[in-house]
């Protein structure tokens, strides 16, 4: 099984890349298990038609230890298997933590049991890492394999960078490596080129170039996945390209982030000076 983390900054496109790719792999007949690690608990709103979805944290507050899977894991498209860890109760307790307990107990409940033939975990994170906290999937080998989200704007690639210096940090310890840069367009000058060479130098690769499209805004209404939404369109065959590339990828690396002159000058030789 591929035990697979999107990282990237908030609002970066994340939960909508991840679910269209999950869509792209179901199309390859792939199994698959969709974590959401996001206290906003929007990671699996697009794959379950959005449906309020009850989060293992507040099934956990309300039903004690009395939590059984079919509470906190529904089936969406293609028969992807969704869960939302949730989080704390906002100014209580750390919401890091709250993303192991709910993947222990899911481990406890049997959610990755032989009967699944899980071929793909996802674990949808929450944004910047800026503590240990949300670096806990990887942490703990929960995660294997991480892809990070990013556009050619500074605050995604200062983002991007920083997630680095965390894999880097437990990939030497442990099994964790970078997958890859997601390039999800912000339309940005000379993005794909500026986002190729950031990969470059974090010794990784970008693996695909998401477009920015209206389209995904319009599916997104409707609460689907540009895949189930608009099969036919452009954005679907992106999303497929980018499912077949991760389930294609052999390159997984342990990064070496940039300093903080080199990735300005990364902004100031193709951003700027164009
Ligand atoms: P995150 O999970 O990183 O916080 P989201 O996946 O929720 O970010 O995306 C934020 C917004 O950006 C969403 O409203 C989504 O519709 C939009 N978006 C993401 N990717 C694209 C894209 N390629 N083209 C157009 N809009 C996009
Ligand atoms: Fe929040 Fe991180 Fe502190 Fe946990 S460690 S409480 S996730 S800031
Ligand atoms: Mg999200």
């Amino acid at each position: 099984m591929r035990k697979i983390a999107i990282y990237g900054k908030g609002g970066i496109g994340k939960s909508t890349t991840t679910q269209n790719t999950v869509a792209g792999l179901v199309e390859l007949g792939k199994n698959i298990i969709v974590v959401g690690c996001d206290p906003k608990a929007d990671s699996t709103r697009l794959l379950l038609g959005g449906l309020a979805q009850k989060t293992v944290l507040d099934t956990l507050r309300e039903e004690g230890e009395d939590v059984e899977l079919e509470d906190v894991v529904k089936e969406g498209y293609g028969n992807v298997r969704c869960v939302e860890s949730g989080g704390p109760e906002p100014g209580v307790g750390c919401a890091g933590r709250g993303i192991i307990t709910s993947i222990n107990l899911l481990e406890q409940l049997g959610a990755w049991d032989e009967k699944y033939k899980t071929d793909y975990t996802f674990y949808d994170v929450l944004g910047d890492v800026v503590c240990g906290g949300f670096a806990m999937p990887i942490r703990d080998g929960k995660a294997e394999e991480i892809y990070i989200v990013v556009s050619g704007e500074m605050m995604a690639m200062y983002a991007a960078n920083n997630i680095c210096k965390g894999i880097q940090k437990y990939a030497q310890a442990g099994t964790v490596r970078l997958g890859g840069l997601i390039c999800n367009s912000r339309k940005v000058d000379n993005e794909r080129e500026m986002i190729e060479e950031l990969a470059k130098q974090l010794g990784t690769q970008m693996i695909h170039f998401v477009p920015r499209d209206n389209m995904v805004q319009q599916a997104e209404i409707h609460r689907k996945t540009v895949i189930e939404f608009a099969p036919e369109h452009p954005q679907a065959d992106e999303y497929r390209s980018l499912s077949k590339a991760i389930d294609a990828n052999e390159m997984f690396i342990i990064p070496t982030p940039l300093e903080m002159e080199s990735l300005e000058k990364l902004l100031i030789d193709f951003g700027i000076a164009n």
